[in-house]
């Protein structure tokens, strides 16, 4: 396969979570032969793995007007109305019938709930509608994924396989070429699926492993393919602050089984209707600014009203990862920080998957249907990669007439970037997180930009300067909207408003 010679598919698959396992098994129900990539050795290593929280299911009293409503509630009337709807519509019975039924992911059960299974509530949920494995729910469902992928004939799955182009001849997508064993390998396709997840490991503080670069929005940047709202990070507000600087992931379902966030002297300060359940936005900032406020390293998050054994059951690794750093969760609170944790824009497709470069479709987290608007509701992002990856693997396996022979040119081995020092990584992770963060001023992205730009000439060459367009592509689209809302907060813009809102009010 490495070489000269190309490979050729019906379907090429980039990413191995939950969109793409979905796209590749999609498009062999439609009789095609796919060929699925992942980045490292490991072909589970992906965002999907490291879910704890859950998958949006259907609640009691449920319906699908009801999901859609808390969809758009949270999108901060950003999301599609078109793709909350067919999620809704699509969602449940996919879950049942390929998840469930087919896959025999082992959700928890309860013989009292819809369905005999265990459904928790989450933050801005109307109902509880989330199917969960203890806490573990990602890691059992990219295992089941893989092991499907793995065992399906019509797949052949390739890890180790660094994707760094699409080939794009005469305006359409027919390809990839990809760093493997330090040579470069080409893949050839009637149909590209992007299913590269997110960009959470450009920020220094992220709930994300660390291979979830953004990758797929450079790729789909380089080849002309249309991306919104990059600057829609949202970040999640309870990331334990470990002594290790990682930043492990606190389940928003900790909330939803009553903690409570509280300050260093014990007292709940987010002063939101639906306090700790507010959206994460809220959380969020609503830490930051009381850290800020108090000098506090952190926020604590208030369980003890459970029993270890109870905890131990319901949150095993939450529970395992706080005894490791020394942490009772059932006698003392958990100290957590927000940390960018999930990116709502991404390559603009329509319901379908498909991108504005046609041969290319997009789905899960690296692509932008809409849904999430400008803050994504929980749970939500597995479903999104399951429902929108299976209708983009099967719409790329549909026959189209692609000419026989197209030129291409793919690269050369002299073309796989070298690694840029990891001082370098570390001071774009730190730009991202000083720069684009939570809170934003029009001042701190315009200095993010010329740092970037510094970085773009020092190692414009290597493996950094390649996702350095999305960086970009995300203190730019910050800097141009002025309007906070959702996870994007303009403080800059908020301080003019509430300027001109004392002027007005001067007496006389
Ligand atoms: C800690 C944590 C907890 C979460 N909890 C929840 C939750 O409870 N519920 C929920 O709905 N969502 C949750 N999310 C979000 C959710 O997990 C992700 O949005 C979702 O899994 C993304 O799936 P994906 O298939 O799009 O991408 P991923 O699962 O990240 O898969 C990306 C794939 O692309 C491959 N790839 C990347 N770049 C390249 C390249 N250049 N070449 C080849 N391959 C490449 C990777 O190797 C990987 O296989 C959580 C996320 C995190 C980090």
């Amino acid at each position: 396969m490495l070489g000269a010679e190309p490979e050729v598919a019906d379907v090429v698959v980039v990413g191995g979570g939950i969109a793409g396992c979905a796209a590749a098994l999609a498009a062999t129900r439609k009789g095609a032969e796919v060929v699925l990539l992942t980045k490292l050795h490991d072909p589970e290593e992906a965002n999907t793995r490291y879910a704890q929280g859950g998958i949006v299911y259907t609640g009691p009293d449920d319906s699908s007007g009801l999901l859609v409503r808390d969809v758009l509630e949270a999108g901060a009337g950003e999301s599609s109305r078109a793709a909350a709807e067919l999620l809704s519509r699509e969602g449940s019975p996919l879950v049942r019938g390929l998840l469930i039924e087919d896959l025999g992911v082992p959700f928890d059960r309860d013989a009292n709930g819809f369905e005999g299974l265990h459904l928790t509530l989450e933050g801005a949920h109307s109902v509880p509608r989330i199917l969960h494995v203890g806490g573990t729910t990602g890691y059992e469902i990219q295992y089941a994924l893989t092991s499907a992928v793995r065992t399906e004939p019509r797949i052949t799955l390739l890890p180790a396989t660094e994707v760094l182009d699409l080939v794009v001849s005469r305006g359409q997508c027919v390809g990839i070429s990809a760093a493997k064993d330090g040579e470069v390998l080409t893949v050839l396709g009637r149909g590209v699926v992007l299913a590269t997840g997110g960009m959470g490991a450009l920020y220094e503080h992220t709930t994300n492993p660390p291979a979830a670069t953004g990758d797929g929005y450079a790729l789909a940047l380089r080849a002309g393919a249309l991306v919104r709202d990059l600057h829609y990070i949202q970040f999640h507000p309870t990331a334990l602050c470990g002594s290790d600087g990682e930043r492990f992931l606190i389940s928003e379902a900790v909330r939803g089984e009553g903690g409570v966030l509280k300050d260093p002297d014990g007292e709940e300060f987010l002063g939101h209707p639906l306090g700790s359940l507010a959206p994460r936005d809220v959380v969020a900032r609503g830490i930051q600014s009381m850290m800020e406020r108090t000098g506090s390293p952190c926020a604590y998050l208030d369980i003890t009203h459970r029993s270890s054994q109870w905890l131990e059951e319901r949150f095993p690794a939450i529970h395992a990862r706080c005894s490791s750093e020394g942490i009772d969760m059932s006698r003392e609170p958990i100290p957590v920080v927000p940390a960018a944790h999930y990116a709502c824009g991404g390559v603009a497709t329509d319901l379908s998957g498909r991108t504005s470069l046609r041969g290319l479709w997009a789905a899960g987290e690296v692509a932008s249907t809409g849904l999430h608007g400008s803050n994504r509701l929980a749970s939500t992002s597995l479903l999104e990669g399951l429902v929108f990856g299976w209708r983009a693997g099967t719409d790329a396996a549909l026959p189209t007439t692609v000419p026989e022979r197209l030129p291409v040119r793919p690269l050369r081995p002299e073309a796989i970037p070298e690694s840029a020092p990891e001082d370098a990584w570390r001071c774009l992770r730190r730009i991202m997180w000083e720069r684009a963060g939570l809170v934003r001023t029009a001042e701190g992205l315009i200095e993010g930009l010329a740092e970037v730009e510094v970085l773009e000439e020092d190692f414009g060459g290597t493996d950094l300067g390649r996702v350095l367009p999305v960086a970009r592509g995300v203190l730019e689209g910050a800097l141009a909207d002025r309007r906070s809302r959702g996870c994007h907060y303009r403080l800059d813009v908020q301080e003019e408003e509430e300027e001109v809102v004392a002027l007005v009010d001067l007496p006389g």
